[in-house]
């Protein structure tokens, strides 16, 4: 398979950068990618088997260098290679690997609750440790569901979700989520009602600016009426949802569904698995909306990826039932939730956040890649350029007049994918072509990540010209 790998612009094959060691044959024959068709990794680019990183880059087996456009997946926000974070696991898997999550917890645990306790907003102080940002969606609904019963509402079940997010992969999770395919996996979970999403670009109510979030806003409502609030248990959303197209919500779209939820007894969860840890410019996306939700979900970011940890982190007023209720435990565990090691490169990702302020780095270089990203419209496949922080994202179109997509996979975006990959970019490309580097990323690096994009497009533009209108 190497042979048909692409190697333009890629650094020849030497002894001292090729690592392989039959590395690759070993990945295609044995690992199973995930959410890849075969054909993307046996007959195109084969799978690229990566060795080492540092900062934005990546190296592969095959001594190639790549620009982690995306920061893996939208995770590794302190950037690639810090030692630092990897002493910090060392030193805690020495001491102490491993106790027991039922009845216990560990000293790594308790510093790193306490912490997200004075980094999240308002009161959210309690902190539910799980692995990944799936199961921290699968907790906060069932923190959702055992609180509204042991508050005396047992009828409350139902969740409400926005069509186009993205809220995980294990069951539940995947029943919130745009990416359920019914065919294989339904029935899903019961109770999961789909409402738009907020979209000034292409909005379901053909409303234009704030008005289209707003009218997304009271659809909620009156989904929340049309099933009976006696019957709701939660709204989910992301606060910024990268799956459904990064579309930034005005102040009003979140504002409004805390007063919805508040008025009709319903809790509000965001889900800040992506957003969360300096994404978009703020520590957590829904500080941009000045709203507490009842429980926050993140994961990804909060260790930068160096190792698998994830929170539900719920306001005082949550915990408080468990508190009134003291015999009553909330009836979920996991044997991994809060993994001293893993709690202990949070930690020390958390340091750098603070001693670097990345946070900041992030809106700063954020607005300096939305500007430069923005002269891609000339473009004209390029509808429409979003985001918040380095969190941003270039909307493919085939007319653009009337705004039409080339839908979730398309030649287009699949060219596209490959010149970008031949320029030694990783990033997704479907109906959107993302750009999330680490918050360590430079301004040179945002320079040539954009002028490579600009490259890219006009190469597929060229090569792709019947697809689309001029
Ligand atoms: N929630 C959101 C908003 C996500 O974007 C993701 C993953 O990208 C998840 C949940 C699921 O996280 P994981 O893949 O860690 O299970």
């Amino acid at each position: 398979m190497v042979s048909t790998l692409p190697t333009l612009n890629t650094p020849p094959l030497t002894e001292t950068n090729a690592v392989d060691h039959g590395l690759d044959a070993a990945a295609l024959d044995h690992v199973w990618i995930h959410f890849s068709p075969w054909s993307e990794i046996a007959n195109t680019a084969g799978p690229r088997v990566f060795v080492r990183g540092e900062g934005s880059t990546l190296w592969d087996t095959q001594g190639r260098s790549y620009v982690d456009v995306i920061s893996g997946l939208w995770l590794v926000n302190a950037g690639h290679g810090r030692r630092e974070i990897a002493e910090a696991m060392a030193a805690q898997a020495s001491e102490l690997a491993y106790a027991a999550t039922t009845g216990f917890t560990t000293a790594p645990a308790a510093q790193l609750a306490h912490r997200l306790s004075a980094l999240t907003p308002g009161d959210l102080n309690r902190v539910f440790f799980c692995s990944g940002g799936s199961e921290a969606v699968e907790t906060a609904l069932k923190i959702a569901k055992q609180v509204q019963a042991m508050r005396g509402f047992p009828k409350r079940y139902k969740i409400i979700a926005r069509r186009g997010s993205y809220h995980g992969m294990t069951y539940g999770a995947m029943s919130l989520t745009a990416l359920r395919n019914e065919a294989w996996f339904g029935p899903f979970m019961p109770g999961v009602f789909h409402v738009p999403h907020p979209n000034q670009y292409r909005s379901d109510f053909e409303a234009t600016g704030e008005e289209a979030d707003i009218l997304a806003a009271r659809y909620v409502e009156q989904e929340i009426i049309n099933q009976g609030p006696e019957s709701v248990a939660a709204v989910i959303g992301e606060p910024i949802s990268s799956a459904a197209g990064l579309h930034v919500p005005s102040p009003g779209y979140w504002t409004l569904l805390r007063e919805i939820c508040d008025r009709h007894g319903v809790l509000l969860i965001a889900d800040e698995v992506i957003n969360g840890f300096g994404r978009t410019g703020a520590m957590f996306a829904i500080e941009h909306y000045g709203i507490v939700p009842d429980i926050l979900t993140v994961a990804k970011g909060l260790s930068s990826g160096y190792a698998p940890i994830a929170a539900a982190i719920v306001r005082d007023e949550i915990f408080a039932i468990f508190q009134e209720q003291a015999a009553t435990p909330l009836g979920h565990l996991l044997t991994f939730g809060g993994h001293p090691v893993s709690a202990a490169a949070a930690l020390a990702n958390l340091d750098i956040f603070a001693r670097e302020n990345l946070v900041a780095q992030s809106a700063d270089k954020g607005s300096y890649l939305k500007t430069r990203l923005s002269a891609l419209a000339e473009h004209p496949t390029v509808g429409d350029v979003r985001g918040l922080g380095l969190f941003c994202a270039v909307e493919l179109v085939k007319y653009k007049a009337n705004r039409t997509s080339f839908g979730k996979s398309s030649p287009f975006a699949d060219r596209l994918n490959v010149e970008l990959l031949q320029r030694g970019l990783i990033t997704r490309v479907w109906d959107v072509l993302h750009v999330a580097p680490p918050l360590t990323t430079s301004i040179q690096e945002i320079d040539s990540i954009v002028d490579a994009i600009d490259e890219a497009l006009t190469v597929t533009e060229r090569a792709h010209a019947a697809d689309f209108a001029a």
